[in-house]
Formats: structure tokens, sequence, C-alpha cells
């Protein structure tokens, strides 16, 4: 088939009409059980009524204006995260990069600001993923993502994701700060080491560097808490957010202190669509949900639930999956076969889940999945791995 669309992705051949809940639907009415979610965007699921409704009321009333003039659904929604956050400030993008974007770019201000612009480079982690501008790429360091697209821009030193003794060595005189996935998600679902964060904030604070945390994938819920870091119990200074917290609404924020942001000066920065009144209304509407009583509470409890239920899929097929690894609802199936084997595998019975590095599956149900959802998806899981032929094993494992 001729496709007019640039060939970046690799797609599956798959195409869906329409979503409720944690269920998508081809057009031709084939249900497959969503534990991709948008890759961690579909935080509350397909066609939330409570979503749907708030898109569909601002739609009615007003799209877009500029940044040129005051939007109460931002000053609405930035108050509400920095009340359930660390943060003073709020910077709304589109996307995750853009996001990470402006942590870099306020990083860089802070020291310029404070007449140290030498202080211009962040200490990034291997297996790291920050998006795809030149500045995510060059902030990631993974060389299939900048194959190409030299030069990349400067600014950057990588280090082994979790050791400390290498993230302190690489301080110098032009070191700004930190930047870090509480869990690394495209890099292959690695929570990072129990205590970690914790000895990059007190290295940042011995050399007064910024802690910048990209929570794109890992916050939002996604983990059990509201932000991954607080299972840490770290502070950080700046934090770039999107994927769930605009349920499926292309939206992003850069949170900060007032500290850290106070380089950021009328002018600094902006963005046309950033925070538009669209991205406002959804945005409001799916916190309204996230802040309800109880729900982080189930998305724990849903979360110890699949994770029990893929011990026991591992522990009949070992030679298919070799660990269960993640945080709350972003858990991965560290693979024995080929990944996207497994990928496949399970389209076949009708599960939807997504690949990561270092070969593995990843799960990202809907915060709201139901526990039958997770038998389903799990039962799915231990079917589509009986089918498939362990490295180095000649013979069918199951069936
Ligand atoms: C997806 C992702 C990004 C990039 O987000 P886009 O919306 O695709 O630009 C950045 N950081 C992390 C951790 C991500 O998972």
């Amino acid at each position: 088939m001729a496709t007019h669309i640039l060939p970046t992705y690799a797609r599956f051949d798959l195409a869906f009409e329409r979503g409720e809940g944690c269920a998508l639907f081809t057009a031709d009415g084939r249900r497959y059980l969503d534990f991709t979610s948008g890759i961690a965007v579909n935080a509350l699921g397909h066609a939330h009524p409570h979503l749907v409704a708030a898109l569909g009321e601002q739609a009615a009333k007003l799209w877009h204006v500029s940044n040129i003039y005051n939007i109460p659904g931002q000053e609405r929604l930035a108050a509400r995260l920095c009340a359930n956050s660390f943060a003073d400030l709020v910077f709304f993008t589109n996307s995750g990069a853009e996001a990470v974007e402006c942590a870099i770019k306020m990083a860089r201000k802070f020291f310029a600001h404070r007449g140290q612009p030498q202080r211009h480079r962040l200490i990034a982690f291997e297996g790291a993923f920050h998006g795809r501008t030149l500045a995510t790429i060059a902030a990631a360091g993974q060389q299939k993502y900048l194959d190409g697209f030299a030069p990349s821009m400067p600014g950057f030193d990588h280090v082994p994701f979790g050791d400390i003794d290498a993230a302190r060595a690489a301080i110098g005189e032009e070191t700004a700060g930190f930047i870090i996935e509480p869990v690394q998600g495209e890099g292959g679902v690695r929570p990072a080491p129990a205590g970690f964060l914790k000895a990059l904030r007190a290295a940042a604070d011995e050399h007064g560097l910024l802690l910048v945390l990209d929570e794109v994938q890992c916050g939002m819920g996604r983990t059990g808490q509201l932000f991954a870091h607080q299972r840490d119990g770290v502070t950080p200074d700046i934090m770039a957010l999107a994927k769930g917290i605009g349920g499926g609404f292309p939206l992003g924020a850069c949170l900060a202190s007032a500290e850290a942001a106070s380089g950021m000066a009328a002018g600094s920065h902006g963005s046309t669509y950033g925070g538009n009144p669209l991205a406002m209304a959804v945005g409001n509407a799916v916190l309204d949900i996230m802040l309800e009583k109880g729900f982080l509470e189930r998305v724990n409890r849903a979360a110890t639930l699949l994770r029990q239920k893929l011990a026991a899929v591992q522990d009949h097929a070992p030679g298919v999956i070799e660990e269960v690894r993640g945080e709350g609802l972003l858990l991965g199936l560290k693979c024995r076969v080929p990944n996207t084997d497994l990928v496949k595998a399970l389209h076949g019975h009708g599960l939807l889940t997504v690949g990561a590095g270092d070969n593995v599956v990843r799960l990202l149900p809907p915060l709201i999945v139901s526990d039958e959802e997770i038998s389903e998806a799990a039962d799915k899981i231990a079917a589509a791995a009986a089918t498939l032929v362990p490295a180095g094993m000649s013979g069918a494992s199951g069936s």
C-alpha cells in the first residue's frame, strides 16, 4: 500500500476505531484489551465520560487564545499541580519533549541569571529517554536516536544509571545539575535503585546543583503515587510531566520551585499552543479524577494484583519470562524470547502491550483497570507465552 506518511514508525498492521475504558475496538468489531494506554497516556482509559464532557463543553465555548492573554484554566491547573507537589510554578507544553526542553532551558537560565553561565551541563543517565528533539536526544545520549543527526547538542554528560560514585565523579565546574527518570520507561522499565534519588539530592545540595526529574512517563499516578519520586522522599527542583497528565489530549508541563525558576522572566520562553483552553479543560478534568479520595489506593491495589498474577505467569513460563519488574502500573516483562515475539503473540490473544529497551515487554494499563481485566490480561499472557519456544529449547514449551 502506498503511504504518504514519513516512514519513521515501525507500525503494527492494526487500526482502531473507538475505545471504551480499557478496551479498543477495530472497525470490524474486534476487541483488544489495552495494556499500552497510548504509552502511558490514556491514564483514565478511553472515552472517560468526565473527560469527554469537559472537552465537549470547552469546545463549544473557546478552543484557543494566545498566551498574550490570561487563561483561567491554566491558573487553575497550575495551582492544583502546585498544591499537590513540591512546585511553585508551572509552564505548560504540548508534549513531553517540550516539557523536558523547558526544564533544560530553566536549569541553564538559573545559573546564567546568577552570573554563572559556565554552569550549563547536566549529568544524565545511561538508558534514559527524554524525547526526540535535538536537545532531548542529546540529553539521553542514546546512540540509536542520535545517529545521523550530528552535531549533537553539547551540554550533557552520561554515567551509568544507579551509580552514585560515577554521578559524583562527573560533577565539574560546568555542571548545572542532574536529569533523571525515577523509573526509566523506554529504557526497559528500570526503577532507580532504592536511595539513588536521595543520594543525587544530597550531591546536588552539596554542590549547589539542580535535581531535574523527567516524570513524563512515570508521573501522574502511574507508580501508585501522584509522582514517582514521592516514594523516595526527595524534593526535586524541576520536573517534566506529560503523557498521563492530559489523558490523551496533547499536554505537558514543566514544574519548578520558585528558586529554580528564578531566571525565567517574561520573554525567556514560550509556546503558541502550550496550555490552551482545550488542553486545560481536559487537564483539570484528569486531575478531578486522580485527586479523588481513594484513586491512588485503587491504583496500588491493582498494581499489587497485576504483579502477583504476572509472578504466577512467570513461574509457569520461566523459559519465556525472565523477570517481572517495575513499579505500580508501569511494569515490564524481561523476556528470554525476543520481546517483539511476545508482543505479537499477545496481539493474537487480544492484548495490547509495547516493547521497551533491554528486551522488555511493557505493561501500561489504564489506571482504572479492573480486577477482572487484570485477570484477563494475565490469562492472555500465560496463553501467549505457552505458544513461544524459549531460546535454546528445541521442543514447544506448551500446547
Ligand atoms: C515519552 C517520553 C518523553 C517524550 O514525550 P513526547 O510527548 O513524545 O515528546 C520524554 N521523557 C520520557 C521519560 C518519556 O517517556
